[in-house]
């Protein structure tokens, strides 16, 4: 039995499913997922000691790469002095005003230990400040594991949505609308009969979380629109996006100014943070100035906090995110013109650091053209780049991330691989 199987049954006797995040479990192309023992850069390696070009980079934190040698140190640096206070510190001043400085629509913001506590705040604090209870969603989009968030689009139109999870009462989630992502027309019908009751809509400006799909033209202009005239809080959730798709997120890339952000992954650097903030009047119903409840024993948390500075502080030298992109887009362009090459049903698309990769001809703009790609192609793929040394996300429905340790010759080394697993795939 390999050190990898060995490791994952031993795990599966003591962790639900051998894995404390399900896609780990490798559950959606089957096989042994692999226990990664370090990492370095654009590298992972496995507990058998298997190199590994990684595209999954803790699912979007490791921008710098792994392990970058200053977010190490700043780590060390801060953890002689003291896991956690519970009391708060410099640091966290210094961050969030890092965030404010660079997110324009930020006028105050709240630090908290994940994405999931971002979301679930963001919404109880739209619901708080508007005094309604209906909120707006959208199929495919992840906003982390609250309640409320657990929630697929009922049979009809405006039927309100049934619980995804077991364990969530139907009536947690009784408010939850769910829409089809990119079709105005179905939001503005929620809208015209549910306009007075609607405390927020929460959209991935850019969706990462059934693959890759971009905002179609419009769309995200006529949420900002509809919010606006229904006095409905918009909620960018920018927990990937964010600080990963460009200097500002997606809404530096469009201009559209959301009334509250969710923030995460990218801000930690590959420690827990997450963040939400936007509007200060929005803000100000926050505790202990207002009457929305929140709190967290390690918020703010002063070891996570040192890694997010140090990362945030790297990101923002001139030339970044000009060199992902370009990084990302080569990527890109290479699989799809490979696949393609050998006759292969293959698309690819990518957006600053972050890229999707579908089994279709062509790049997906919604949730039911992205289901229609081909997950069986994508399974023989994945496990084939895995045997060549890459490292794709473990799903056909999540999107791949590209940091700035990936130069030329990582992506050509990917390429190569590639394009000897596409052959044989058409073969
Ligand atoms: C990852 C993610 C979350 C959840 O963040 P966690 O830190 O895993 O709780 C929420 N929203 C989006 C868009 C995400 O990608």
């Amino acid at each position: 039995m390999s050190r990898n199987a060995e490791l994952f049954e031993r795990a599966s006797r003591s962790i639900p499913g051998g894995v404390n995040s399900p896609v780990r479990a490798f559950r959606s192309v089957g096989g042994t997922p692999r226990f990664i023992a370090r990492a370095q850069g654009p590298y992972i390696w496995d507990a058998e000691g298997t190199q590994y070009i990684d595209y999954v980079g803790s699912w979007g934190p490791a921008i710098l790469g792994h392990a970058h040698p200053e977010v190490v140190r700043a780590v060390q640096d801060a953890a002689v002095h003291g896991l956690s206070f519970g009391a708060p510190t410099e640091a966290e001043i210094e961050l969030a005003e890092l965030l404010i400085q660079r997110l324009p629509s930020l006028e105050q913001v709240r630090l908290v230990s994940s994405g999931t506590e971002a979301t679930m705040t963001a919404i109880r604090l739209a619901r708080g400040a508007t005094g309604r209870n209906k909120i707006v969603k959208f199929e495919g989009c992840y906003h982390g594991h609250s309640d409320s968030l657990l929630v697929k689009a009922g049979s009809g139109l405006l039927t309100f949505g049934n619980p995804s999870s077991a364990g969530v009462p139907p009536e947690f989630v009784s408010h939850t609308l769910t829409l089809d992502y990119n079709n105005l027309p179905a939001v503005q019908t929620a809208f015209a009969e549910h306009g007075t009751d609607i405390a927020c809509v929460i959209v991935e400006p850019v969706a990462g979380n059934m693959n890759l799909i971009k905002p179609a033209p419009g769309f995200l202009e006529g949420l900002r629109e509809l919010c606006t005239r229904h006095g409905a809080v918009l909620i960018f959730d920018e927990v990937m996006t964010g600080f990963r798709v460009g200097p500002q997120g997606v809404q530096g890339l469009t201009g559209i100014t959301p009334d509250l952000t969710t923030l995460a992954k990218v801000i930690g650097g590959g420690m827990p943070v997450g963040a939400f903030g936007g509007r200060a009047d929005l803000m100000a119903h926050i505790a202990p100035l207002g009457g929305v409840y929140q709190a967290g024993t390690l918020s703010g948390n002063p070891v996570a906090v040192a890694a997010g500075l140090a990362t945030m502080r790297l990101i923002g030298q001139p030339g970044f995110y000009e060199r992902l992109a370009t990084q990302t887009q080569r990527l890109a362009n290479g699989l799809q013109e490979r696949a393609r090459a050998a006759g292969l049903a293959f698309s690819a698309d990518a957006i600053g650091g972050m890229f999707g990769l579908y089994f279709s001809n062509e790049v997906p703009g919604t949730f039911a053209q992205v289901s229609a790609c081909d997950t069986q192609a994508f399974k023989t793929f994945f496990h084939a780049m895995l045997d060549a040394g890459v490292h794709f996300a473990p799903s056909a429905f999540e999107a791949g991330f590209v940091s700035a340790t990936h130069d030329d010759s990582v992506i050509d080394a990917t390429l190569d691989r590639a394009e000897s697993v596409f052959t044989r795939m058409k073969g």
